[in-house]
């Protein structure tokens, strides 16, 4: 082995050391701040369990036409849960008729429920909702609801489920 060619291996040697520091770097970064969920389910096993359009508005992020869903005049005495996971989220006492097309609450049922996050797609920043038990986007918070929050959650149809009390 000539004394370049052991020069060049020591040289490859140390480079490859660095590149493996900064991989568990991002690792180890990255790990820290996905969040985790309870309930977790690749793609394939939510469209077992879902229409296509609640799999498309919860997983995907996907927006359900307006007057369209289901739960847009509904007014019965109830819970409106997460159809992805069951988890509590909004209660019928804070639901109003904002006359976007989605129903809207100007509460939810709590902050450890219901999760929220900044979301910067379509060329704005709006802030998401979304389940904290299983991840599912359910629709965005809007700061022109009316008393006593002054918040409008602005909900798809097709993320929750609702049981009459
Ligand atoms: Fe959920």
């Amino acid at each position: 082995m000539t004394a370049f060619y052991r020069y060049y291996l020591i040289q490859i040697t140390q480079i490859m050391k660095k590149l493996l520091f900064l991989l568990m770097l991002l690792a180890i970064v990255t790990g820290a701040f996905a969040q985790k969920f309870a309930v977790t389910k690749t793609d394939e096993e939510w469209k077992k369990i879902l229409t296509p359009e609640q799999f498309e508005v919860t997983r995907k992020a996907g927006t359900e036409r307006p007057f369209t869903g289901e739960l847009l005049n509904n007014h019965e005495t109830g819970t409106y849960y997460c159809v992805c996971c069951g988890q509590a989220l909004f209660s019928s006492k804070t639901k109003f008729e904002s006359g976007t097309g989605w129903p809207s609450f100007y509460a939810s049922i709590s902050k450890q429920n219901v999760g929220e996050r900044t979301d910067n797609s379509l060329g704005m920043e709006r802030t998401e909702v979304y389940c904290t038990r299983c991840g599912a986007h359910l629709g965005h918070v809007f700061n022109d609801g009316p008393q006593p929050t002054g918040l409008r959650y602005c909900m798809n149809s097709a993320a929750l489920k609702f049981l009459k009390q």
